[in-house]
């Protein structure tokens, strides 16, 4: 049976970065909605890792013959006690608009001097295997929380996020330039290498 990766998210956003940055695996990849799974995850782990671990199990016990895929990811701020962390989806309320979470970080950081505005993003990625075996990498991408919301591309804190390297936010960035930067990009390419010697290149 030709070997598949499900995506453990039914974040449209997301699976276009991961369907970039995995586009060269050599395996065809679903998102869990598209093979028909759409359990609602409740994420209560304490840490990425926990959270794309129960997420990535959960889907498995549905499609026991596919390579299960799940990232938790979110922004780490210094100043706040790295808050929002695995609470960034419901931070301020699930259905709150990004405009509305970002603008409410921007006015915690009001006034607050460009050496303590250190933030960053923070992905883990679990992979579940049909034969039990489980893996769980991370990705982080270092900035600093940006003065306005500024940018139209990627999603989420994005418009907030600036990474002094290149001197724009992450959502003023070409999403190729993202992905080979991003947190999502690091953790989904170490997550490729494992997936390879495992998979692919075991059976070559
Ligand atoms: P998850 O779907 O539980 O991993 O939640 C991720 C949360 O972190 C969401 O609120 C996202 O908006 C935020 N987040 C994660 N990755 C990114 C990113 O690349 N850009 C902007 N926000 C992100």
């Amino acid at each position: 049976m030709e070997k598949r990766i499900v995506f453990a998210t039914g974040n449209q956003n997301k699976m276009k970065e991961i369907h970039m940055i995995l586009a060269d695996l050599g395996m065809p990849v679903y998102s869990m909605k598209e093979l028909g799974v759409d359990e609602n995850i409740v994420e209560d782990g304490l840490t990425f890792e926990e959270n794309a671990e129960i997420k990535a199990r959960a889907v498995a016990r549905h499609l026991p013959n596919d390579i299960i895929l799940a990232d938790d990811s979110g922004l780490e701020i210094d100043y706040l006690d790295k808050a929002p962390g695995v609470y960034s989806a419901r931070f301020a309320g699930e259905d709150t608009s990004y405009d509305i979470k970002n603008r409410i970080l921007l006015d915690k950081l009001e006034g607050v001097p460009e050496e303590q505005r250190t933030a960053r993003f923070v992905c883990a990625v679990c992979a579940v295997f049909p034969d039990g075996d489980v893996k769980t990498v991370r990705g982080t991408i270092e900035g600093v929380i940006a003065h306005e919301i500024t940018g139209e591309n990627g999603f989420g804190y994005d418009p907030i996020f600036y990474y002094p390297e290149c001197g724009c936010t992450t959502a003023e960035m070409e999403p190729e330039k993202k992905n080979e930067l991003s947190h999502r990009g690091k953790a989904l390419r170490a997550m490729r290498e494992i997936i390879d010697a495992k998979c692919g290149k075991a059976e070559e």
